[in-house]
């Protein structure tokens, strides 16, 4: 569902990604893990052409972002739900109001067919009885859960995260996991950039290892984590474990 063909990022001088070429298949779980500063929010910024490669190419069902005009990349992006670190909730707006606006605005959804999808977003996320408050009254753990299902509503292909949870107290990251887990369980594709490694090791069904500015290894939780190939993945498995 999305191909990655010799993607590479500059920023002036510096060489972010060098070369990668992977695809991530319909339905499948990806976590992408690696070092601070490897690339990991970059790689994930060029799946939706928030960043621009330098060269390369980015495909999404088939389609070549890269050469695309700026209306359709727009219209591909909108199937490509992204969740980050900070939770960017519109503050001024209740729960509800977050999840109606882009399928209303952007797509044209009509209010009552938006109100009851934003409600079963937020009961898929246990999120429900809040659909009425405003976001500076929500524990993080509970905003990242709304962004998730604001993300949700415009019903995308495919999902992809950006340390959802680094930002959280630790007793918040179990409920945005279970919440993840539960999409992974309905098929969605995901690609995940975290550092939470029993998440990886649980729902992922690839692990892919990015250190220099290339993608060093991909290979399944229970190999990557048992049997790293690389000297660089040994050594940072050696780090974190
Ligand atoms: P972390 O684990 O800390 O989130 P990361 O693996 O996500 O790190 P990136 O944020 O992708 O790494 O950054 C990779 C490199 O690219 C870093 O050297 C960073 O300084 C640089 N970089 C990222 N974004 C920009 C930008 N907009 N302009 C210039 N340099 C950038
Ligand atoms: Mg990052």
């Amino acid at each position: 569902i999305i191909e990655v063909k010799n993607l590479a990022k500059n920023f002036g001088k510096n060489t972010v990604l060098k070369d990668i070429t992977e695809d991530v298949m319909p339905g499948q779980v990806i976590v992408v893990i690696g070092p601070s500063g490897s690339g990991k929010s970059t790689f994930l910024r060029c799946l939706n052409l928030l960043e621009t490669p330098t060269s390369g190419e980015v495909a999404f069902t088939g389609e070549n972002l890269t050469t695309l005009d700026a209306k359709r990349v727009n219209e591909l992006r909108e199937q490509m739900g992204m969740v980050f670190q900070g939770f960017n909730l519109f503050p001024n707006m209740s729960v509800l109001e977050n999840i109606k606006l882009a399928p209303m605005k952007v797509k044209g959804v009509d209010d009552k067919t938006a109100t009851q999808r934003a409600h079963e977003l937020l009961q898929q996320v246990n999120l429900d009885d809040h659909a009425d408050a405003f976001p500076n009254s929500l524990s993080g753990g509970q905003a990242q859960r709304v962004a998730i299902a604001r993300a949700l509503a415009m019903n995308p292909k495919v999902m992809l995260f950006d340390e959802p949870t680094s930002a959280l107290d630790p007793e918040m990251v179990g409920e945005v996991l279970n919440v993840m887990q539960d999409l992974a369980n309905q098929g969605m594709t995901m690609v995940v950039v975290t550092h939470e490694m029993g998440f990886a090791k649980s729902v992922a069904d690839q692990v892919w290892f990015m250190a220099d500015g290339y993608i060093q290894e991909t290979n399944t939780p229970d190999e990557f984590f048992s049997h790293p190939q690389t000297e660089r993945a040994q050594d940072f498995l050696s780090k974190i474990l």
